[in-house]
Parts: C-alpha cells; sequence; structure tokens
C-alpha cells in the first residue's frame, strides 16, 4: 500500500469507508479494548493529581527546553554517549548515515519509533543498502505487508486476526486457523536470526532524563530490550521535547504514558539506557548515539498557542477515543501521527498547507482532552489551527461562505426568519440532491425532518 499524504485526508477516509468496511470493525473493536483498560488504570490512581503534575513538569521543561538540552548533552556526552544535531530530517539522515558507513553497518533491527516513521529512516537505509528489520510484532506486520502504521501504540490496530493468520500462513507457512501464541512463535523464530545478525539497533526515546542523560524506552514485547543490547551500535532517535528534568521524573512519566496507551501499570519491559556496554557488562553496545531531532518542534515551541502540543507523550489515548479516528484508523491522515494529536502537530511540524485539511478532521467533542494524560487542550488546538487556515485562506471555501451567510442572517432576525421558513419547505429527504452544500453529510445518512414550526414561533407562544 503506498503512502498517502494529509492533503488526501478527504478522499482517502471516503475510500477507507467505502471500499475497506473491515479496517472500521477492527479499529472500533481494539480501540475499544484500549478505552476500557485505560479507564480501570486511570481509576487505580489519583489520575487527576498525576496528570496535573505531567502537565505542569512538561510546560516547566518546554519552558526551559534550552538548559534542559544543554544540560542533557553534557550529561549524556559524560556517560559516554555519542550526541548530534539534527535541526531537519535531512540532518537526522545523515546522522545516521555518517554512523552506517562509519562503522560499515549491514543490518539493523529497529524498536517501534514513531519519529523514525516521520524522519523515513528505513526507506531511507534500504536505499542506502542497509538490511532494516521491524522487531515490534505489530510494526513486523505491517512491514511484512508494506504498509505503514495505523496507530502511534498499535501500528497494526487495523487488521483482525483473520488478516494476520493468512499473512503467516503465506509467510510462514502457519495454519489458517493458528491462534495469536502460534503467529507470535512464528515471528519470534523469524526475528530471533535478525536480532543475532544484527549490527546496528535503532529507537526512539519516550523520554530523555537531563540530569543523568537516561533514555527511557517502554515496551512490552522485549524486542527494544534486544535492539539496544545485541547490536555492537545503538541509534536512538529522540525529539527534542522528550526532555524530562530528572531521573526521579521517570517513575511518574513511565506509569502514567502506560496507564493511558494499554492500561497497564507499568509496561512489561523499561530500558534505562544509560550508555555503553562498560567494561565490567556482559553485554551492550559498544557505541551509543542519541540523535536529537527538531524537525519543526522549534516552530510549534514559538507558536503562543500550539506550543501545548509539544507535551505529548505519544500515548495514543486520543485517537483510542476519537469519534472520527475511530471509523478509519490513522491511515487516512497521511502521516505517522494521526488522530487528535496528528491534527494538532502536522500543521506545526509540516506546515499548515500540507497539513490541510487535519484540523477539520474532529468534531471538537472534547474526549480526547478527557483522557490526554498531559491534558493538551487539543480542541483549542484544533480552533487555533482552523482560525490560522482562515487567515492564510486555506480553509474550504463553501464552509467560510456558509459561516459568512449564517452570520448575515443571524443578525437580521426577520431575514433568520424568512430563511427558517425557506429551509424548512426544501425536500430533505431526498438524499439532500436538493441541497449540494450539505450532500456530502446526507450520502452517509438521512437527514431528519425539520421541525414543523420555527423556535421563535414557538418562543412566542411558550414553547409549546
Ligand atoms: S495528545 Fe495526549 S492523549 Fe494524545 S497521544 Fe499525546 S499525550 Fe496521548
Amino acid at each position: 500500500m503506498s503512502h498517502t499524504v494529509p492533503n488526501q485526508y478527504r478522499s482517502e477516509a471516503a475510500r477507507t469507508l467505502r471500499d475497506l468496511p473491515k479496517v472500521r470493525t477492527s479499529v472500533t473493536s481494539a480501540t475499544d479494548n484500549f478505552n476500557h483498560n485505560r479507564l480501570r488504570a486511570y481509576g487505580e490512581i489519583d489520575t487527576d493529581r498525576w496528570r496535573n503534575w505531567a502537565r505542569d513538569v512538561k510546560t516547566h521543561t518546554l519552558t526551559n527546553l534550552d538548559h534542559y538540552l544543554e544540560q542533557a548533552e553534557k550529561s549524556l556526552t559524560a556517560n559516554g554517549v555519542h550526541v548530534h544535531w539534527a535541526n531537519t530530517s535531512a540532518d537526522a539522515l545523515a546522522a545516521i548515515r555518517e554512523v552506517v558507513s562509519e562503522h560499515d553497518l549491514k543490518s539493523v533491527v529497529k524498536g517501534k519509533s514513531m519519529l523514525s516513521e516521520e524522519l523515513g529512516v528505513n526507506a531511507y537505509l534500504e536505499e542506502l543498502g542497509v538490511h532494516v528489520r521491524e522487531a515490534d510484532l505489530g510494526e513486523y506486520i505491517i512491514q511484512l505487508l508494506g504498509e505503514p502504521p495505523s496507530h502511534i501504540v498499535g501500528p497494526a490496530i487495523h487488521k483482525s486476526l483473520e488478516d494476520c493468520q493468512q499473512l503467516f500462513h503465506e509467510k510462514f507457512g502457519t495454519p489458517l486457523d493458528g491462534d495469536p501464541d502460534t503467529l507470535a512463535q512464528a515471528a519470534r523464530e523469524a526475528l530471533r536470526a535478525e536480532f543475532l545478525a544484527a549490527d546496528l539497533g535503532i529507537t526512539g526515546g519516550n523520554f530523555l532524563a537531563a540530569d543523568t542523560g537516561t533514555l527511557a524506552l517502554i515496551e512490552n514485547e522485549g524486542n527494544i530490550r534486544l535492539s539496544t543490547s545485541l547490536p555492537r551500535v545503538h541509534v536512538a532517535f529522540v525529539g527534542i521535547e522528550k526532555i524530562v528534568p530528572r531521573l526521579e521524573d521517570l517513575a511518574g512519566f513511565v506509569q502514567l504514558t502506560t496507564r493511558a496507551a494499554t492500561g497497564q501499570p507499568i509496561g512489561n519491559y523499561i530500558s534505562l539506557i544509560q550508555g555503553p556496554q562498560h567494561r565490567d557488562e556482559v553485554d551492550g553496545p559498544e557505541e551509543v548515539h542519541v540523535v536529537f531531532v527538531d524537525n519543526g518542534r522549534t516552530n510549534l515551541l514559538a507558536d503562543e498557542e500550539a506550543w501545548e502540543a509539544l507535551r505529548c507523550v505519544r500515548c495514543g489515548a486520543c485517537l483510542n477515543i476519537c469519534p472520527v479516528y475511530r471509523q478509519t484508523g490513522g491511515h487516512p491522515y497521511g502521516w505517522a501521527y494521526s488522530g487528535p494529536i496528528g491534527a494538532i502537530i502536522a500543521p506545526g511540524i509540516l506546515g499548515l498547507k500540507e497539513a490541510m485539511p487535519l484540523p477539520y478532521a474532529s468534531s471538537l467533542c472534547g474526549a480526547c482532552t478527557d483522557v490526554c494524560p498531559v491534558r493538551i487542550p487539543i480542541p483549542e488546538l484544533l480552533l487555533h489551527w482552523r482560525e490560522r487556515a482562515v487567515e492564510e485562506g486555506l480553509a474550504p471555501k463553501t464552509e467560510e461562505l456558509g459561516l459568512r451567510a449564517y452570520t448575515a442572517l443571524a443578525e437580521h432576525p426577520q431575514l433568520f426568519s424568512i430563511g427558517g421558513s425557506l429551509l424548512r419547505k426544501l425536500p430533505w429527504q431526498r438524499g439532500g440532491r436538493a441541497l449540494p452544500v450539505l450532500s456530502g453529510w446526507t450520502q452517509e445518512r438521512d437527514a431528519p425532518d425539520p421541525s414543523s414550526r420555527s423556535f421563535q414561533s414557538m418562543w412566542k407562544d411558550g414553547i409549546k
């Protein structure tokens, strides 16, 4: 499946709903599960207090980001880690090319990293002739299928068990009715050889403590643990917003992130990377590199309203609860980050024009903010980007004209009354054909019969 771009969102969402009904079923079922587990896990702790704490720590860090990034660089260097700075995705790719060519690296195992998706690391390394194997089970499945991830935490969330049974039957000869354990065992065996052959491990970074230079990675399968200990070189791509001030902050962030993401009290494996292998250690890489990636994040930070999106810990809770994302999964968004969080960071990172119409892919119901562990005011930021789209002439013209017409009507009660009685006479029940401006809405659903009387006349009569 080819990767799309955000500008194709409307047509790709319509295509998914029309041609791929199984996607909606799979995504809804998986996100229901995530939501159920998150609700239970949030109920086990004083979540509001932890969410306030996490919001405040992230806000403090972002407000003093220059200080904490310098401190992190010093701590990492003291630990023997090589630090690279990448302003753009091209800089980040140049950094890994340098490492690959210096060590003549040929084979990569990669732990799940959305930042590496954002940067296009796999395609770039393959162009250089380096073999790349995704080691997270979900990422492995979609790599075999040639698809991009559909969710931040569950990349293969749009696939059903039957889809996976068919794929594993074709690739590994497992039975067509193989249970999930049988499929996981087949993947484990295939990946074991990849781990042993790899000379480079690539990961992202959930958090990086500035005071000790500790890189924290959360996972459930152990693939990140292996990717960071078996190959002789480890490269971690870390967004500059992933810094936290102190090692002790990790305790709060790790548990809050996993509760929000999967409803677990804590991930099965938490790796705290402190540098390359020491002389008295039995395993670990000879070299560790951290590539700090900006790629538009300082633009976002400079935006007086949109900067709050940088608090994101990529838990995916806002995707799980979003009534828009849940219909299609992540592919129509055309970018590494989908759902509500994708819609508020894409304009900052890609540019508003390139990100259109993602800020409009929301009903503004606010469910995303209710679950966000770092209290990002997502609907407010969506409105912020919509306002900017209107200012820059990027908003859909029909919406702009419609709102202008509505404003004119709403400011003139008599006109409003005439307009209302005209609308009540239109043939609403004919699939909206008489109302081209609403035809997109009525293609998929019946419009309700309008009331026979206007609110104004009911009000005058004391609403009966
Ligand atoms: S915006 Fe909030 S809920 Fe959504 S992925 Fe980020 S931290 Fe999680």
